[in-house]
Parts: C-alpha cells; structure tokens; sequence
C-alpha cells in the first residue's frame, strides 16, 4: 500500500503524526515532509488511520500494486 500526500496544501497540524510519527514524518516546521510513503506490511490500518485524521484530506491512500 502506497499513501499519496499533496503536500503544498499541508497547514501544519500534525494530526497524521499523532496517529503514527514512525509512518508520518514532519519537516523541522511540522509540516509533512513527504509526497508519497510506501506503508510497510502491518501498518495498513495505521495508514488508513492517518490519512482520516488529516482535516485537510491531502492524504490518499493508493491500494493498488506497482
Ligand atoms: S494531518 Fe494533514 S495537514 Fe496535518 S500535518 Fe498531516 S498532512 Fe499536514
């Protein structure tokens, strides 16, 4: 699973970090640092969590394969 992030519309509020700072990375500024993250085997749902707890629904998750 692949989660797809439209990073120039991040405010900043490190909602997605909350729910997992392991899979979510923040800039110095708290902003995510990332435009796509490949979600390692078992954190699917913490993925799936992540991208709902974004206010500004930047984050998709991209299920299919390569
Ligand atoms: S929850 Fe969304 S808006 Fe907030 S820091 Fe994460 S990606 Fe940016």
């Amino acid at each position: 699973m692949k989660l797809k992030i439209d990073k120039s519309f991040c405010v900043g509020n490190a909602r997605c970090a909350a729910v997992s700072s392991e899979l979510f990375p923040l800039d110095e500024e708290g902003y995510i640092a990332v435009e796509e993250i490949d979600v390692p085997a078992g954190m699917e749902e913490l993925a799936r969590r992540g991208a709902r707890a974004c206010p500004e629904r930047i984050i998709e998750v991209a299920d299919g394969g390569e």
